[in-house]
């Protein structure tokens, strides 16, 4: 790692020391506003954890949702407060201000080990305007700024850039929380350097949301697998009729050239889940790609698709995945991205180094069971895009160098 983490800050020197840390508790919300998953609370536990054991006083930060600067009692990070007290086993308390009085009396008030969660930082406008003045409230005085917030490290915000200049500025250190040091082991390092046979397989809705990875991830893997919706603009590139099946159309040029780019590399599926419509009740059949009809949509990948994908992932060392390969919210479309995620996980099983990432993709792991057998699941949807193409993170970029000690 290029940047400082957590670990470069041994316990004795947190004791009673105000540490902000920025986590991403962005988490879903159903339409009556309940947390659906407290999968990123959970991941930021073992950051959490270390400080209060080391007896710091925690000062959290988060954004929820999209308020667009102002206050939103149905974005409030109240009910997180009680869920991370549960998880964590120790108390935490909740301000219902980010800034102001009220907030600085919450943090003056803390004592050596308490946790104390603000309020959702997008309910001020200057967040999303990176200002700095406002970076330099939120910092409370610290020397020590943690980011842990993966999700939330592709904005260049007050919270995730500015504080952590505000801190550098003042002598202080920001370095990287455990998760995000996490991500960034995996999503960076271990693609930087892959064990072979390297395969990447990507999906869903569009091309033109991860043209960026797959050129980038081209060079350094073996087999590069395609499916999901993205397919259908490769088919159409190959002439074939996909129907009323999701294509853009505006992409056809760039499917036909990054055919031409990968060759062999590239592996298209060779049959798929075809129905009149894309329904939980749609009666379905698995045609050749070459035999879709007029009318119809394409939902997944078939189960002749399924096996050569799932032979290339057995061989793989290292699997990267983003993207289901159909429409896997539905029943009848469910078979192409659990039979690859079943395939990702035994061979991760095996030892293989298996990295998720994007938003659906892991919600379609979960959905297929086996989720506690991918190596890695990225809590980042747009942030593991932008670090899977070899992008800069701004969040990261902002961190404390380990340069001193010549590291790179
Ligand atoms: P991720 O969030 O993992 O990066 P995307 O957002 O790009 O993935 O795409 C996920 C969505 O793509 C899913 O909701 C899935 O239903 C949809 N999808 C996958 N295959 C198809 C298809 N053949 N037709 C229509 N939608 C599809
Ligand atoms: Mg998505």
């Amino acid at each position: 790692m290029a940047k400082k983490t957590l670990e470069d800050c041994p316990p004795e020197t947190l004791a009673n020391e105000v540490v902000v840390v920025r986590v991403d508790y962005n988490v879903p919300l159903d339409g009556d506003g309940e947390v659906v998953d407290h999968t990123r609370l959970v991941r930021t536990l073992p950051t959490v954890q270390y400080l209060v054991e080391a007896g710091a006083r925690t000062v959290l930060l988060s954004h929820l949702g999209r308020p667009n600067g102002r206050r939103d009692g149905a974005l409030s990070l109240r009910p997180l407060a009680g869920r991370l007290e549960k998880l964590l086993g120790s108390s935490v308390c909740f301000c219902p201000a980010t800034t102001g009085p009220l907030a600085r009396e919450a943090v003056q008030g803390m004592k050596s080990g308490d946790v104390l969660l603000l309020e959702n930082t997008r309910f001020c406008p200057e967040e999303r305007r990176n200002d700095l003045e406002w970076a330099e409230e939120i910092r409370y005085g610290t020397k020590l700024f943690v980011n842990d917030a993966f999700g939330a490290a592709h904005r260049a915000h007050a919270s995730t850039q500015g504080i952590a200049d505000v801190v550098r500025a003042a002598g202080g250190e920001a370095v990287a929380g455990f998760l995000l040091e996490q991500e960034l082991r995996f999503l960076c390092d271990a693609i930087a350097d892959p064990v072979h046979p390297f395969v990447a397989v990507i999906g869903g809705a569009k091309i033109s949301s991860k043209i960026d990875v797959i050129e980038a991830l081209l060079p350094a893997v073996d087999r590069l697998l395609i499916g999901g919706a993205m397919a259908n603009t490769f088919f159409k590139a190959r002439g074939w009729v996909v129907g009323d099946s999701l294509v853009e159309e505006d992409r056809i040029d760039t499917a036909r050239s990054l055919m031409e780019l990968a060759g062999d590399k590239l592996l298209l599926p060779v049959d798929v889940v075809a129905a009149p419509y894309i329904e939980s009740e749609a009666l379905t059949r698995v045609a050749a790609v070459d035999e879709v009809r007029e009318g119809e949509c394409i939902g997944d990948i078939g189960p002749r698709s399924v096996r050569s994908f799932a032979d290339e992932l057995e061989r793989a060392r290292t699997i990267v995945w983003s993207g289901p390969m159909g429409v896997f919210e539905l029943a009848p479309f469910e078979s192409g991205t659990f039979g690859v995620a079943r395939a990702a996980a035994s061979t991760a099983d095996r030892g293989a180094t298996v990295i998720g990432g994007g938003g659906d993709s892991v919600a379609a792991v979960v959905a297929a069971g086996v989720v506690g057998r991918i190596t890695h699941i990225s809590t980042g949807g747009s942030a593991s895009l932008q670090l899977l193409a070899g992008k800069t993170l701004p969040g990261v970029a902002a961190l404390s160098d380990r340069c001193q000690a010549g590291m790179t």
